[in-house]
This record gives structure tokens, sequence and C-alpha cells, in this order.
């Protein structure tokens, strides 16, 4: 009988949220578990094994030390998979970068700032190469299950590369901009449902950009109201530190 293949999650600087989304996949899961081995889960099971084929890694990169683990875990798997986004742009973790480390540091640990290690934070692809990334703070459960259906059939995910006004015109939510309000729905990559401007939320763009974010509907959006994609990313830092590290790197 050939084996199964393995799966293993790991993780990195993050609030492990984006596992715990994994564990609430419940009933799913039990499907996927008949499928697969589960062979490294810290949050699930005791056991660790270093033999698997598709690694998730949930985190950020943000101290040097890291570094031999990450590169570790790409050398054992076929497919490494990005899981949420600390992992695929860095997440909150890079507002620290904006204050400087020092300062940073001196703010979280005071006096003890010296005691601990740590570095500008970046998406792990700045460290290893990355096959896939599953988006958002949190992950949403069904782009996770479509992500491990689809590479246990052999194919390539479909992950959105749209932007998320798309699924929040299809829930006919009034415009935040007819609000007079900022809205990064524009150019933020979609999937999540619109969740956030469906209960009267900003998008963050957690899920990071769409790979076009100058084109087609989303400029003319943003033109209509006088803003341009440089202003609305400046306005929103929080999950798009990674956008200006990019474009440093
Ligand atoms: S992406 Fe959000 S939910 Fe996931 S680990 Fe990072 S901070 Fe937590
Ligand atoms: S800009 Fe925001 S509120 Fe407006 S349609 Fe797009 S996602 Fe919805
Ligand atoms: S609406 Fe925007 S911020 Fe909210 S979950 Fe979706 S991508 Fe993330």
């Amino acid at each position: 009988m050939p084996r199964k293949p393995r799966i293993s999650f790991h993780d990195f600087t993050s609030c492990e949220g984006c596992q715990l989304q994994v564990l609430n996949c419940e009933d799913e899961l039990l499907d996927i578990v008949g499928a697969v081995d589960i062979v490294q889960f810290r949050e699930a099971i005791d056991e660790k094994s270093d033999e698997y084929d598709i690694a998730f890694v949930e985190g950020a990169f943000t101290r040097e030390s890291d570094r031999p683990r990450l590169e570790h875990v790409r050398n054992c798997a076929k497919i490494v998979v990005a899981l949420g986004a600390c992992a695929c742009t860095g997440g909150l973790n890079v507002l620290k970068n904006y204050r400087g480390i020092e300062r940073a540091m001196k703010t979280v640990y005071g006096q003890r700032a010296g005691w601990y290690e740590t570095s500008e934070a970046r998406p792990i692809e700045a460290v290893i190469q990355v096959d896939y990334k599953v988006h958002g703070c949190p992950i949403p459960k069904a782009e996770f299950l479509e992500v491990v259906k689809s590479l246990l059939a052999g194919r390539k995910p479909q992950i959105p590369d749209y932007p998320v006004c798309v699924e929040c015109k299809l829930k006919e939510n009034v415009c935040l901009y007819h609000k007079g309000q900022y809205c990064m729905g524009v150019v933020a990559r979609a999937g999540c449902e619109a969740w956030c401007p469906s209960y009267g939320g900003r998008c963050y763009a957690c899920r990071g950009l769409i790979s076009d974010p100058n084109s087609g509907a989303a400029k003319d959006v943003l033109e209509e109201f006088g803003l341009t994609v440089e202003q609305v990313l400046e306005e929103f830092r929080l999950f798009n530190g990674a956008y200006d590290v990019a474009k440093k790197r």
C-alpha cells in the first residue's frame, strides 16, 4: 500500500491563531486526517518527525537564530506553504520595523531590552523559497482546506487574485468610501468573503495585495475619491509593511 502524504506544521513569530483555525476545521479535518499522516503539529500532537512532504509554516521571520530551523523545514519538505499573514507578508510584526528595532525593544522590554534577540520582521520567503501561500489574519478555513485538497490531488490551489470589493459587492454592502472612510478592499486580495466591511469595519488588506493593484477598477475607485494606491497603502501600514520591505529588498 502506498504511504500517505506526510504533513507538518511549524510556527515562528506569530500568535498561533492560524494553527488554531486549522484545528477549527473540525469535521473537514477528520476527512483530511484519514488521507494524510500529520507528523508534526505542536498545538495538537506530541509526535515529532522530520520526514514530511508538505510543511505549513506559520509566523514571520524575526530573528537570525530562527534561520537554521526555517532552512531545515525547507530542506525536509517537498512543498512549503506559508500559513497566514505573519508568514506571507510579515503581518503585524512588520510594524516594529518602522519604529526602529532598538526603540521597539526598549518599548517592550524596557531595561531588559538587551536580554532578547530580534531583527527586522520579514515574510518567510525572505529566507526560504515558498511554494504556496494561505493568506489572512487569521486564514479563512475554506482556503486552507482548498489548498490541502488541491495539493493532495496534485493540482495547483486556486487562490483569488481579485479585490475584496468583488466579494463586498456580492454581499451588497454599502461601500465605506460612500460613508467618507478609506478601505483597502480595492487593492486587497479577496478570499475572506469581505469579512470586515460586511461587519462595518475597514479592510486592512490582511490578505495582502492583488498582484496588479494599479489596474482597472481599483484605480478608478481610488481616482473617483481623489486617492492613489500609494496614499492608501501609507494609510494602512498595519498589514502592508512588507510591501515597503519588499520594495527595499
Ligand atoms: S496571521 Fe494573524 S492569526 Fe495568523 S498567526 Fe499571524 S497574527 Fe496570528
Ligand atoms: S472599498 Fe471596501 S467597502 Fe467599498 S466595496 Fe470595496 S471592500 Fe467594500
Ligand atoms: S476584509 Fe480585508 S482585512 Fe478583513 S479579512 Fe478580508 S482581507 Fe482581511
